[in-house]
């Protein structure tokens, strides 16, 4: 149990993609940029037909057990302020799931990554740190790239 992440690709959508679904499949884009259809043989197919994103996944990140996240919340804890999408929607819990952060958000969540980077931490939390800071900049690539949300 802990803190996943993940930005879905949007091959799909813009058709890049190496196999095409049959026709009467009724694939339904979802808000978080998954799909979804009810057809017993669309997940094999969207594990490894649908394009070169194993299940559509451009993305992911285990960010951390509820014992790291709790840590990377008292290294941040003076700086609630500064980092209001960071504190209040990632990293408030250690297990929060079904939500996903909107793409207009993204660049707002990416100046709180850059804003944490310029901190200096110590030493023995820093790798951990820079850790999470990479993987926050990884998933908000794909989320630019993909024009999808990162859903957690
Ligand atoms: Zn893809």
């Amino acid at each position: 149990m802990g803190l996943d992440a993940t930005v879905y690709c949007n091959c799909f959508q813009t058709k890049r993609m190496n196999v095409l679904p049959p026709k009467d499949w009724v694939i339904e884009v979802l808000n978080d940029g998954s799909l979804n259809c009810d057809n017993p043989f669309f997940i094999p197919w969207l594990d490894d037909e649908m394009c070169n994103h194993k299940y559509g996944v451009a993305c992911e990140h285990y960010l951390g057990n509820i014992t790291l996240i709790s840590n990377l919340r008292n290294q941040v804890n003076k700086y609630q302020e500064n980092i209001p999408i960071i504190w209040n929607e990632i990293i408030y819990s250690g297990t929060h799931c079904g939500s996903h952060m909107n793409v207009s958000r993204i660049s707002d969540l990416h100046k709180e990554v850059i804003f944490l980077q310029k901190l200096s931490f110590q030493e023995q939390d820093k790798e951990r740190m820079d850790n999470f800071l990479q993987q926050l900049l990884e998933l908000i690539e794909a989320s630019n790239k993909y024009n999808h949300p990162i859903s957690f």
